[in-house]
């Protein structure tokens, strides 16, 4: 038996997809702690991994939500939105780093190896101090040097230097340094964080310039695992008709203005419509709820999934994969970071529709759904994706690859 050490520092979207790991690892015989923010010390400590916390950090007032998709940049105007320069954002991100630094050197424990989200660039330097072998976790696409180096040599090199000579990172990475031998990236290259081998929650097929991708990269597809969760409503009873389901996710979900738009473009047409608003809004606002629609603030969405017909989702990685995992063509409304880039790609494989988040009134929703119902290229296009992320191995692939870098390096 081994110990790995796991390391996230991001939101549900980071920590989800691991947990098909951390429980398939245990059930292997592995010791597993794992570190994260508080909110998550419940949904780990089920999976038997031991848990140590640290202050997690909300991106989410942190980003330009002044998203504009239509000049054709949509993989820079993700990064941009990013607000990584923010002084503030960049202190919250630094003092996590360090938390998390300290917590690993100052624990009795010894670890054989170190899995850790992509996002945690310090991931590699742990590895070469502690001498374990490292592996990164990544929830959104692969970035490779290649990747980061073309985005930042076309617009974002500038704002990665600005980082860099930002004298709180440089104060930071100079501590760091002098007190546990931990040297922070001093290039931009260096911020993908690569392992000796890197685990990708999505499949080759899927993946944006996956020839560019070394062998070192395993793209594992989704880690869909048995939630135990639901549905207290009857979809088997509407084979006759379609259903669609709508979702912005956990985080930007707020916006009562596209719930609205939802309600016009669909209460006449003859479908169900299963719609979560998030946890944040009280759905006693809502006026007027339509009568094909069931509003909730949480759906067991793998669930859902299994009957609709129509995804219309804001774009996270996480939903897409599970949308397509279920061969279910999307309409994507993406509202910020990885989003705009995920609904690119599905829209280029052709199952699905992109519309941006401005453009989404009742109108267009209902015509891109139109489209989609009318047009069954759409769903052979996303059953090519599903298959792909289907036989993609998932989380007991995962695993093997890790436990054969420990096999060989141990
Ligand atoms: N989710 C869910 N029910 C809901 C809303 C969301 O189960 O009503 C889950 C969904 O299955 C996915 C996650 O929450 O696994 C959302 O992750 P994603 O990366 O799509 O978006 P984020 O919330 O990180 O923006």
């Amino acid at each position: 038996m081994s110990k790995a050490l796991f390391i996230n520092i991001a939101g549900q979207g980071h920590v989800n997809p691991t947990i098909g790991i951390i429980r398939e690892l245990i059930d292997r015989g592995e010791n597993v702690t794992y570190i994260a923010g508080e909110e998550f010390r419940e949904k780990i400590e089920v999976t038997g991994a031991k848990f140590k916390s640290h202050k997690n950090f909300d991106m989410s007032n942190n980003v330009n939500k002044n998203l504009n998709l239509t000049n054709n940049k949509i993989l820079l105007d993700a990064i941009r939105n990013l607000n990584l320069t923010n002084n503030k954002i960049l202190l919250k991100v630094i003092s996590t780093f360090k938390e998390i630094i300290e917590i690993v050197f100052n624990s009795n424990e010894k670890f054989d190896y170190v899995i850790y989200d992509s996002t945690f660039i310090l991931g590699p330097e742990i590895g070469r101090v502690l001498k374990i072998p490292t592996i990164s976790s990544t929830t959104t696409f692969g970035i490779n040097e290649a990747i980061l180096t073309n985005i930042l040599a076309s617009l974002q090199f500038d704002k990665f230097k600005e980082i860099l000579k930002n004298s709180d990172y440089i104060n930071f990475a100079k501590d760091l340094q002098e007190k546990y031998d931990i040297k922070f990236p001093g290039n931009p290259s260096e911020f993908t964080g690569k392992g000796i081998i890197n685990i990708v929650y999505t499949s080759t097929y899927f993946q944006p310039h996956s020839e560019t991708f070394d062998e070192s990269y395993k793209f594992i597809g989704p880690s869909i695992i048995d939630r135990k969760e639901s549905i207290d409503f009857n979809l088997e009873n509407k084979e006759n008709k379609k259903i669609i389901y709508i979702s912005l996710g956990t985080i930007f979900n707020n916006s009562i203005e596209f719930y609205e738009s939802c309600f016009k473009a669909f209460k006449d047409m003859d479908v169900e419509v299963i719609m979560s608003v998030g946890k944040k809004i009280d759905i006693n606002i809502f006026k007027d709820i339509p009568s094909n629609f069931s509003v909730c603030n949480y759906v067991p969405q793998l669930e859902v999934l299994k009957y609709a017909d129509v995804f219309i989702t804001h774009g996270g990685m996480n939903s897409t994969n599970e949308g397509l995992y279920y061969d279910t063509p999307l309409i994507l409304i993406p509202q910020f970071a990885d989003q705009p880039l995920v609904a690119n790609r599905v829209a280029q494989l052709g199952a699905g529709i992109v519309i941006e988040k401005n453009e989404a009134t009742p109108e267009m929703l209902k015509e891109c759904v139109g489209k989609i119902f009318s047009d069954n290229s759409f769903k052979i296009n996303s059953g090519k994706i599903g298959k792909s992320l289907r036989e993609a191995g998932g989380y007991k692939k995962g695993v093997d690859e890790i436990l054969n870098l420990k096999n060989t390096i141990m």
